[in-house]
C-alpha cells in the first residue's frame, strides 16, 4: 500500500468525479489533503464526504476559480503556510464542451482555455513556487523528491476527436506543460507528470450519450468504460515516492483505447 503519510497535496477540482476519487485515494495513503471547488460549501461538504469515504488522513475544502491566477497563487500560498508544506499538486480542474467545427462559439473557446489551460498553468506554477520554498533535496539527489505535480491530459489530447476540436487541443497543451515543467523543475527535485484518462464515468461525461459511450466501449481492448478510481489509482502512484524516477511522462489510463 502506497503511503503518504506527513504529505501535504492539493487536489483542484475535488469535488466530484476524478478529482474526489483522487482526494480519497490520497487520504487513504495517509496524506493531509486541501480540495477546491468553486462554490466553498460544495468544497466544504465534498472535504467532509472524502474524509469519510477515506477513513484516514485529513480533508478540507476551500472555493477556488482556477481561471483566476491571483487566487490560485493566493490559495496555494495559504496552504503552504497553514501546514507548513506542499508536497503534492493535482492540477484536476477541467471542463469540457463538444461541437462540431462551425458550431463552436467563442466564448467556449475561452472558458475551456481559460480553465484546462490556464487553470493547470496557474496550479502548475504556484505549486512549484510552494515546493521549491521547502528545504532543497539532499546533494546527489537522493529518492524523495521536493515535489510531485500531476496534471490531467485526455486520450483526445493524443489522438484528437470529431467534435471536440477544443477540448483536445487543451488537453494537449496540459501534455505540453507536463513536459516542459518536468524539463524546468526536474533540477529542483519536482517531478511533473500527466495522465491521459479515457472515457471515464463521471459527469462530464454523463451527457456524450448511450451511442457514444457505447461506440468508445467497443474501441476499448478492456471493454469497459473508465471510473474515477481507476484515474486516481494512476495519479496515487505517480505523486508517490513509487515513481520516483518518473517525470515528463504522459500515463495512459483508458483501457487502451488510445491503441
Ligand atoms: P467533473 O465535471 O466530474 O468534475 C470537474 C471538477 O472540476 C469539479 O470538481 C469542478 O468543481 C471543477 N471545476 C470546473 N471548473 C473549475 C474552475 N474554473 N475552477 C475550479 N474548479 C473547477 O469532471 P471529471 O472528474 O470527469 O474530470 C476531471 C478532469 O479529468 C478534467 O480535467 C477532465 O478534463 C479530465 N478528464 C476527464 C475524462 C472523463 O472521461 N471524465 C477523460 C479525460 C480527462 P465545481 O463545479 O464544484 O467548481
Amino acid at each position: 500500500m502506497t503511503d503518504l503519510s506527513g504529505k501535504v497535496a492539493l487536489v483542484t477540482g475535488g469535488t466530484r468525479g476524478i478529482g474526489r476519487a483522487t482526494v480519497v485515494a490520497l487520504a487513504a495513503a495517509g496524506a493531509t489533503v486541501v480540495l477546491t471547488g468553486r462554490d466553498a460549501a460544495a468544497a466544504e461538504r465534498a472535504a467532509k464526504e472524502a474524509a469519510e469515504a477515506a477513513g484516514a488522513g485529513e480533508v478540507a475544502g476551500r472555493a477556488l476559480d482556477v481561471t483566476d491566477g491571483k487566487a490560485v497563487a493566493a490559495l496555494v500560498r495559504e496552504v503552504a503556510r497553514e501546514h507548513g508544506r506542499l508536497d503534492i499538486a493535482v492540477a484536476n480542474a477541467g471542463v469540457m464542451t463538444g461541437g462540431l467545427l462551425g458550431m463552436i462559439r467563442p466564448e467556449d473557446v475561452d472558458s475551456v482555455l481559460a480553465t484546462n489551460v490556464a487553470g493547470t498553468l496557474h496550479t502548475v506554477q504556484a505549486a512549484a513556487r510552494a515546493m521549491m520554498r521547502k528545504k532543497a533535496r539532499p546533494a546527489g539527489g537522493g529518492g524523495t523528491s521536493t515535489g510531485a505535480i500531476v496534471v490531467l491530459g485526455s486520450v483526445v489530447g493524443e489522438k484528437g476527436s470529431a467534435g471536440q476540436a477544443v477540448y483536445a487541443a487543451s488537453k494537449a497543451a496540459v501534455a505540453t506543460i507536463a513536459r516542459s515543467a518536468a524539463k524546468e523543475l526536474g533540477k529542483s527535485g519536482i517531478r511533473v507528470n500527466a495522465v491521459a484518462p479515457g472515457v471515464i464515468e463521471t459527469a462530464l461525461t454523463a451527457d456524450l450519450g448511450e451511442e457514444v459511450l457505447a461506440a468508445n466501449v467497443a474501441n476499448t481492448p478492456l471493454g469497459r468504460l473508465g471510473r474515477p478510481e481507476d484515474v486516481a489509482a494512476a495519479i496515487r502512484f505517480l505523486v508517490s515516492d513509487e515513481a520516483a524516477f518518473v517525470t515528463g511522462q504522459v500515463l495512459g489510463v483508458d483501457g487502451g483505447l488510445v491503441l
